[in-house]
């Protein structure tokens, strides 16, 4: 244990200069430019034009999705596709820091003392992840199914029908696997160990998906192959299913004050993702969704309560210890039990722990 400490000292000491070059030369210029439109946003405040972008928004950007893929996929899946892909992600990733100062749903999640952790994650594990791995997941995924399947056949599989359909039937089946594998990293221990470096946030907004261990994405990343490759989908389709779970991901963790209306019921939202995080139990082990939300609806665990809006006061309520250092979120699977000890020590009035 104490060796295991010592190195974790030691890699805090090494990234420290990192830490702060990031934080010094992009982070804060960035910070104090989006700190520009929040005067903005106190004029935004219940005007017409914020109402209409708050019902708009998800519409548009989930329709963009449909369009622009299928437009990156019209003549199979090229190198075209692929850098489209990166060009999207960037794009969507650029609109949402200054929305999110000129709408937040939370004023104090626009705060930022914690940037450059997540921004560390980003290269210690998102950025291999979301801007190469997925993007090359994708491409093989798509490559493999453009070139077996006519060989094959695609008998199992519904081509007839409007394509849109088509995705939305298999980014259903695609969930419902990752459904099961996300509630079992709440309701095992061992699990729960790698998932709680995802909920250690304690807001919530659009770039801290980027918080979750590097195993706990290679792992997801290989479950998300398997169901995609089975069932045999034309190419095009299992690359729009993709990108659209992208740009769902992407409103998941957004701190935009959206009204979603019917699609808080149908997909994996901001507004029930929110319930998700939160400190409470009864809430946090709710809406395992990762693209859709009608498999917590079957097997109960959706939560949703009516004229209700979820807390900004979010993160592991059993664990204010939890490690806020890019290098502690690294060790913490390893350190739980150790992490747990202490949090049961500080306060003898505990709210209940998550596993
Ligand atoms: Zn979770
Ligand atoms: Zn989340």
């Amino acid at each position: 244990m104490n060796i295991l400490k010592s190195l974790e000292s030691g890699l805090e000491a090494f990234f420290k200069p990192f830490e702060y070059i990031a934080s010094r030369y992009f982070l804060l210029p960035t910070r104090w430019l989006l700190s520009q439109i929040d005067p903005l946003s106190y004029a935004f405040e219940g005007t017409l034009l914020k109402k209409i972008l708050q019902v708009s928004i998800y519409p548009i950007f989930m329709t963009l999705t449909f369009v622009i893929g299928f437009n990156l996929v019209d003549e199979g899946y090229t190198f075209r596709t692929f850098l489209g892909t990166i060009v999207m992600f960037l794009i969507f990733g650029a609109i949402f820091a200054p929305l999110e100062h000129l709408m937040p749903f939370s004023r104090k999640w626009l705060k930022d003392d914690d940037t450059h952790v997540d921004f560390m994650m980003f290269f210690g594990g998102k950025f291999w992840g979301d801007y190469i791995n997925q993007p090359l997941k994708l491409a093989t995924i798509s490559l493999v199914v453009q070139e077996i399947s006519p060989e094959i056949g695609r008998g199992i599989w519904p081509a007839n029908i409007h394509p849109w359909v088509q995705v939305l039937l298999l980014l259903s089946i695609n969930d419902f696997f990752r459904y099961w594998y996300h509630r079992w990293m709440h309701e095992s221990p061992f699990m729960w160990r790698w998932h709680s470096v995802h909920h250690s946030s304690r807001r919530l907004y659009w770039f801290n998906g980027t918080r979750s261990h590097p195993i706990e994405g290679l792992v997801s990343g290989f479950l998300w192959g398997i169901p995609l490759a089975f069932v045999q989908a034309p190419v095009e389709i299992v690359f729009v299913t993709g990108l659209l779970g992208r740009t769902i991901g992407r409103f998941q963790h957004t701190n935009l004050d959206v009204i979603l209306g019917p699609f808080d019921y149908i997909f994996s939202s901001p507004k029930n993702h929110r319930y998700h995080h939160s400190k409470k139990i009864e809430e946090g082990n709710s809406n395992y969704g990762g693209d859709v939300i009608f498999w917590d609806i079957l097997f109960g665990t959706f939560y949703l309560p009516k004229g209700q809006q979820p807390s900004d006061d979010i993160g592991i309520g059993s664990m204010p210890n939890f490690p806020k250092s890019f290098v502690g979120l690294m060790f913490a699977p390893f350190t739980f039990g150790r992490l747990k000890k202490e949090a049961e020590g500080v306060s003898a009035e505990q709210e209940p722990i998550k596993n």
